[in-house]
């Protein structure tokens, strides 16, 4: 089958600048293609069939997975990601399949217990190149996942993997190829649906946590919009509903400016194809710049009245001390690792072969392992 074919596998009616497969297949090694799934439909299936994303289900978002039975997980955050990334996709016409590949894969490097445990992994190997968890979605789908004969990896697609590649404003690359200043449009919406995805889900968890309420949202001009649009259509303030209704409006009034913003940019720069939106020197798909400065209000917001939540701080610390002794226990103790990290000391270094191993680990597992090697309770 030629790549013709794999291209007919993609939705019609894409515009000129989404990034068709025919542009970005290629892989690590060669493949011959699907008859009926395009490459970046391929890659997305990949995804969802390998370990490090059914991980994702015990791994924490915000709250330690498990103190609650409707908290958001780091599994539950992705869903919500490509759900949102998808309609983006949708309304600016590109791909939707690569779109969904890279919102997938966008989380997988997290370690257990949210940000707090990359922090520490990142301290702990800072003489061994450190440790940043979209480094490590690479490092995973490119080399830990163990699924095809004579290869690691998931053997990904170019389009997908330079998706997964933070810019920060600096030059990056990639297999030794300097990359364009931009990603692709299907990056940046997978980049701004996270975005749109955790200030919604983390005001709603916030609320049934009763860490966040109607009052302390007051403050923030993203809520009071989605306030009002819900009283407006319909949404009582006192009812029980009421938050999760609101969170829904937010959602919606957040992926409207995004559209609307990015038609507009798109109508003004006129991109005739891929390279015309990642030549940029900014993003094509953003916020409108009101918005951009209510969605920097609502995250200072949310780290000042959630993150650093003293009961949200608390779980931290003691997740700091678990992957700290954690760490120090499998150096010293190699043998106590599982095979694939065990098998990866020699080539990576001791540091790095613990740091994936401890990475890959669930909360659960993670905390498991804390009380039966080190004889700790979480
Ligand atoms: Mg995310």
């Amino acid at each position: 089958m030629n790549s013709a074919s794999a291209v007919g596998a993609e939705a019609d009616g894409m515009a000129v600048f989404a990034t068709r497969s025919s542009d970005a297949c290629e892989r690590r090694a060669d493949e011959p293609e699907h008859p009926l799934r395009s490459p970046f439909a391929r890659d997305r299936d990949r995804i969802i069939h390998s370990r490090a994303f059914r991980r994702l289900e015990y791994k924490t978002q915000v709250f330690l997975n498990g103190s609650g039975d409707h908290y958001r997980t780091r599994m539950t955050h992705t869903i919500e990601v490509v759900a949102i990334a998808r309609t983006l996709a949708r309304g600016l016409k590109v791909n939707e399949d690569l779109t969904e590949a890279i919102a997938l894969a966008h989380d997988l490097g997290h370690t257990p217990f949210g940000h707090v445990g990359e922090r520490v992994l990142d301290k702990l190997l800072k003489n061994a190149g450190g440790f940043d968890h979209n480094e490590q979605s690479l490092r995973i789908i490119d080399c830990l996942e163990k699924k095809y004969p004579h290869m690691d990896g998931l053997n990904l697609t170019w389009g997908t993997r330079t998706g997964l590649v933070k810019r920060r404003g600096q030059a990056a690359k990639l297999d030794g190829v300097l990359l364009p200043p931009q990603p692709s449009m299907e990056a940046q919406i997978a980049d701004l649906a996270d975005d749109v995805a955790y200030y919604a889900h983390d005001v709603d968890d916030g609320v049934v946590a009763g860490l966040l309420d109607m009052e302390h949202l007051q403050e923030v001009k993203f809520w009071q919009l989605a306030y009002r649009q819900a009283v407006e259509t319909g949404g009582e303030p006192d009812a029980p509903y009421f938050p999760s209704y609101a969170v829904r409006c937010l959602i919606d009034m957040l992926v409207d400016d995004i559209v609307r913003t990015t038609g507009e940019r798109i109508a003004l720069r006129k991109p005739r194809n891929p390279e015309d939106v990642t030549s940029n020197h900014e993003p094509l798909v953003s916020f409108s710049d009101d918005f951009q400065r209510g969605s920097d209000e609502f995250r200072s917001f949310l780290f000042n009245k959630l993150y650093w939540h003293s009961e949200v701080l608390d779980v931290n610390h003691r997740a700091e001390k678990a992957m700290k002794r954690l760490y120090a226990y499998f150096c010293a103790h190699p043998e106590a690792m599982g095979s694939g990290a065990r098998a990866r000391i020699q080539d990576n270094g001791i540091e790095r072969a613990a740091a994936d191993y401890l990475a890959g680990m669930t909360d659960l597992y993670a905390i498991q392992q804390y009380q039966e090697r080190l004889g700790e309770v979480f």
